[in-house]
């Protein structure tokens, strides 16, 4: 029998959703349907063959057409394609910290929440390209929908539950930041400087970019291993179609420059320029993942889904058959540009198609890939092997 591919699995299931047979109750076996403050996630935390995580749309309109179905049968949960049966899964857990309290007595979900297997926080007010007169949020964005009114959290509340994730094997967590005039980097630093002294995690930050590219270097030095420059588009006209706030406020070449500047302090594969692939033509995608990969840095690609609720809600989700040239493509510049992906440990994102996994959509696996994967393999066992000493040490 043909052996399945789970990533292309994954990528299908991106672009269709899933519908949820009455036998399968997600939300009291799994964890909750994420109502992530920004971006395109929305869906059920799930678990596929060779353990890839995927956040599946089971919410929109376009998921009810869906040729996926996920059904319980003899105890067992599994996908169904066209009612025949395609392969066991499981529904990502809840940690147990998802049930404790901060000392201040709040519930440890309010401050943080798991996005596959990392730990993610978006510990700062709804981004202000929502709260402007008129608004100019990103077109896709669930922000202002999704915002709670509870207090934020604060530094100590965000290192307990950073030590009740990272006693349950997490490894990564991940700041996220809407756009503050220019203040974002200093909001986000006592947090960076916080979970390094105390817990070691690997930190990521995600926030808009900054002109003063010095706000950069006390991050670095504040211990943030990752930046994440979420440009969207390529394409400039759909930048500013689609991203108002961003092309008024920042403009397109801020991205472009943080992300240089950033690659060039960290070295390569340190940080990644993150776009939607499904809204704009095609070549603009597999452009933006051309620059991106020159620069040194790897693509982080979402999927474009039209989440409920938001302005392009009623737009159509992108064909599968698009987005494995997106994936390919995204393998190929990366092996080419021996940009180093999937290296430090137990980092499986659950929203997008990671760069470690576009060896799913590879053609074939010639002297080059061969080159790569070995490459591949011997950083991460290094970087595996730091990394625990240095826990052990800490
Ligand atoms: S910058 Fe755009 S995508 Fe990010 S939170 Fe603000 S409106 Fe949403």
């Amino acid at each position: 029998m043909k052996k399945m591919n789970s990533g292309a699995l994954k990528l299908e299931l991106l672009c269709k959703g899933i519908r949820i047979d009455e036998s399968v109750q997600p939300e009291r076996e799994g964890r909750a349907l994420t109502k992530i403050r920004a971006g395109l996630g929305s869906g059920l935390e799930m678990i596929l063959p060779d353990d890839l995580y995927c956040n599946i749309p089971v919410v929109e309109s376009f998921a009810r057409r869906s040729p996926f179905t996920l059904v319980k049968r003899n105890g067992s949960l599994l996908i169904c394609r066209d009612e025949k049966e395609l392969c066991p899964v499981r529904l990502a857990q809840k940690p147990k910290w998802y049930d404790y309290k901060t000392s201040t007595g709040r519930p440890m979900p309010e401050v943080g929440s798991m996005q596959g297997t990392t730990l993610a926080f978006y510990p700062t007010e709804v981004c202000g390209f929502w709260r402007m007169e008129p608004r100019v949020n990103c077109r896709f964005c669930a922000t202002g929908i999704n915002v709670s009114d509870a207090a934020l959290p604060t530094v100590d509340e965000v290192m307990e539950v950073c030590r009740a994730a990272r006693d349950e094997g997490t490894t990564f967590c991940h700041f996220n930041a809407g756009f503050y005039a220019g203040r974002e980097l200093d909001l986000i630093k006592p947090f960076v400087e916080a979970v390094k002294r105390k817990t070691r995690l690997l930190v990521g930050v995600q926030a808009p970019p900054q002109k003063d590219l010095s706000k950069y270097d006390e991050l670095i030095d504040a211990g943030t291993d990752h930046f994440s420059f979420c440009y969207e588009f390529h394409n400039p006209k759909v930048f500013q179609d689609i991203c108002p706030g961003k092309d008024t406020h920042l403009g397109q070449k801020a991205f472009f420059d943080a992300m240089e500047y950033t690659t060039s302090k960290m070295g390569k594969g340190r940080n990644s320029g993150e776009i939607i692939a499904g809204i704009e033509p095609l070549e603009d995608t597999l452009s933006a993942i051309d620059y991106i990969t020159a620069v040194g840095a790897f693509p982080t690609i979402c999927v474009f889904r039209p989440v409920q609720g938001t302005d392009m809600d009623k737009y159509p989700s992108p064909t599968y058959e698009d987005m494995v040239l997106v994936y390919r493509h995204m393998y190929e510049a990366c092996r080419d540009n021996s940009i180093p992906t999937g290296i430090a440990p137990n980092i499986k994102t659950s929203l997008v198609v990671l760069p470690y996994e576009g060896r799913y959509f590879r053609r074939g696996f010639g002297v080059s890939d061969a080159v790569y994967s070995v490459k591949l393999g011997i950083m991460r066992a290094a970087f595996r092997t730091y990394y625990r000493s240095r826990l052990i040490l800490g």
